[in-house]
């Protein structure tokens, strides 16, 4: 009767996917630093995550399901379950990946100078445990005037049940 809805989404675990079930690191509210060796890393990994996250590599542009999505909610860390990025600063940019104008704070990204492949651009990893996201780009729209260019790989989206279900239910909650 009492809980909010944070503790709800805490207690409701629908989620059966294969990345956590058999990663130990995998937490939506542990936010303490993920630090892994490559080895351990490709154990309790997808090959597609692993490839992205570790070995920093591109998926193909047009392939994410994310790319056009408009669903709300929050996006997650692939590799580690960190919120990553909110549902209303994605934006459709034409990139072919997955573009957001902001984190959901600023400590769930870190950057890096890449200087690969003849450019200059900046890398964007994954706050917690520094899994390869993409890059940021200053070409973005207001507020920020950036673009995160994000590989749908390397994200996990949980949609807002939370306020969906109230919406749809009236409030109402089972036990
Ligand atoms: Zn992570």
């Amino acid at each position: 009767m009492q809980q909010c809805s944070y503790s709800q989404s805490n207690t409701t675990k629908k989620i059966t996917m294969d990345t956590t079930k058999k990663n130990p690191v995998y937490s939506r509210t542990d936010s303490s630093k993920v630090n892994m060796s490559d080895e351990e890393w490709r154990k309790v990994l997808p090959a597609d995550v692993y490839a992205i996250a570790r070995e920093k590599g591109t998926e193909r542009p047009w392939t994410s399901k994310y790319e056009n999505s408009h669903d709300v909610g929050t996006y997650y860390c692939a590799a580690c379950g960190n919120p990553l990025f909110k549902s209303d600063t994605k934006f459709e940019s034409g990139c072919g990946w997955p573009s957001f104008y902001e984190p959901i704070s600023k400590g769930s990204i870190i950057y890096a100078p890449d200087n690969t492949y003849g450019m200059t651009r900046t890398e964007v990893m994954c706050g917690r445990c520094k899994a390869h996201l993409g890059h940021v780009f200053d070409d973005g729209p207001p507020p920020t005037g950036l673009r995160y260019c994000i590989n749908g790989v390397v994200l996990d989206f949980e949609k807002a049940k939370a306020a969906e279900k109230k919406y749809k239910e009236g409030g109402e909650q089972k036990q």
